[in-house]
């Protein structure tokens, strides 16, 4: 019922959270922080800007 989630990587209690991608292979949401250090290390170089 809580609105609180916890980040599945660093613990930390989040109340935006992410879904991580099936091929991560971790259980449970993410925070940002998080999410966006996953997205780099799966797309390294994948930082270009999209218009
Ligand atoms: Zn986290």
């Amino acid at each position: 019922m809580g609105s609180k989630y916890k980040c599945a990587l660093c613990g930390e209690e989040i109340t935006k959270y992410f879904n991580p991608m099936k091929e991560w292979k971790i259980e449970g949401v993410l925070c940002g922080d998080c999410y966006s250090k996953k997205i780099s290390e799966f797309y390294p170089g994948d930082h270009t800007r999209i218009n």
